[in-house]
């Protein structure tokens, strides 16, 4: 065959996830690169799943998701935010935030319509966009604060422009945007008339006491904005691959036909289980943040004692540190080393930029800290050992 494959795909590097988790399987370091929880969510939800698929019915569902399920995302939305949402035309389930994402780009622009990103980002995002035809317009948040800056989302936007990707809580910053920042987005989008697809997959989780804003809370948001969670974060169940989308009905619509011929439809024993789940109540939600709380001040406090200088983490289950504190000044080079010496994966800040942006930071690196307290006391004493000798 001499015929090309689409370069979107074909001319990128193996996603940053399975590469260190590769290599971290290889030389049989602990892996705080890819994240994902060692321990697998609530109980309830899992015999919730056996139960119906042994019962079934295990043939599709509704294409935009089980009935129950939806309604449990619309109470979940009035439940945490005070939103009023109409579970059978402003709700969309998915196969999880990355399908999600997906029939967003996909549902929403054409070729040539301009997408605002704010990197570093989640690595979906671009080739998604891409794909679609859209063109990337990357406004950089800037160390060590990572605010966003009012003139530089102005700047980026043209008259092509149809919408900004906003991910908050932060991956993999562990940043949650403040109210300013939410209104700076808020305005550019009210004045430019733009879609905010909205990644909220960290929603339950923010620290020291702190709630999630949705921006689709903000004034004049309501319309123009779709939220994307994911039973993945919420539950410890990744591979689920549940996700859902919240959104005014005339978005859903255009999404859910992106998703009809991307998933047409996700596992409905899953949807019943996760139903069940957003249905818990709040202790166990709060026990989750308090929980994730401590896991992420056990791992920073490891970091800190191995010599690594940790970045504020107020949110998800990542915690970046800026490894020239102990005299690295490449992160690939940085992460490889740490998997292949001290036995402990991360990975590199610099995966979270768009491949044309070669001046990306690369002094960052991102540490998971969604494993068992032992885990993690044992890749703390690691590194301590490999940076320190002690
Ligand atoms: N967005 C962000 C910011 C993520 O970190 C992830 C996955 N870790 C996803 C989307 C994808 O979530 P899912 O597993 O539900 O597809
Ligand atoms: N989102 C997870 C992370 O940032 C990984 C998900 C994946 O491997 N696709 O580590």
């Amino acid at each position: 065959m001499t015929r090309s494959f689409n370069p979107v795909y074909s001319g990128r590097p193996e996603s940053i996830f399975p590469t260190m988790s590769k290599l971290a399987r290889k030389v049989d370091a602990i892996n705080l690169g890819q994240g994902f929880p060692d321990e697998d969510g609530p109980s309830e939800i899992r015999n919730i799943a056996a139960q119906a698929i042994l019962e079934g019915p295990n043939q599709y569902v509704p294409v935009e998701g089980t009935p129950d399920l939806r309604e449990a995302v619309a109470r979940d939305n009035k439940r945490f935010y005070g939103l009023d949402i109409d579970p059978m035309t402003e709700t969309l389930v998915v196969s999880g935030a990355t399908e999600g994402l997906a029939a967003a780009f996909q549902g929403l622009l054409v070729p040539g319509d301009e997408a605002v990103l704010l990197a570093p980002f989640y690595e979906s995002y671009a080739p998604q966009i891409e794909a679609a035809g859209g063109v990337l317009r990357i406004v950089d948040l800037e160390p060590p604060s990572w605010r966003l800056d009012a003139d530089a989302l102005e700047a980026a936007i043209t008259e092509k422009t149809k919408l900004i990707v906003v991910n908050t809580p932060h991956n993999p910053l562990g940043k949650v945007m403040s109210m300013a920042e939410l209104e700076i987005v808020a305005d550019a989008a009210r004045r430019h008339d733009l879609f905010v697809v909205c990644d909220e997959v960290y929603e339950r989780l923010v620290f020291d006491g702190e709630r999630h804003t949705p921006l689709m809370t903000l004034p004049g948001m309501r319309d123009r904005v779709l939220r994307i969670g994911s039973a993945g974060k919420t539950f410890s169940l990744t591979g689920f691959r549940i996700g859902y989308v919240t959104a005014s009905a005339p978005l859903i619509t255009a999404i859910m036909k992106a998703h009809t011929h991307l998933a047409y439809t996700s596992p409905g024993p899953l949807e019943a289980a996760v139903a069940a789940g957003l249905n818990l109540g709040d202790d166990y939600f709060d026990a989750f943040v308090a929980d994730m709380q401590k896991k992420r001040d056990l791992l920073a406090s490891g970091l800190a004692a191995a010599g690594l200088e940790t970045m504020p983490c107020e949110g998800t289950y990542f915690i970046t540190v800026d490894i020239r504190s102990v005299g690295g000044d490449d992160d690939v080079a940085f992460c490889k080393e740490i998997t292949e010496k001290a036995k402990v994966a991360a990975v590199p800040i610099s995966a979270f930029y768009h491949p044309s942006q070669t001046g990306a930071p690369r002094n960052y690196a991102r540490f998971c800290f969604c494993k068992r307290p032992e885990v993690l006391e044992e890749a703390s004493r690691r590194l301590k050992a490999y940076f320190t000798g002690a």
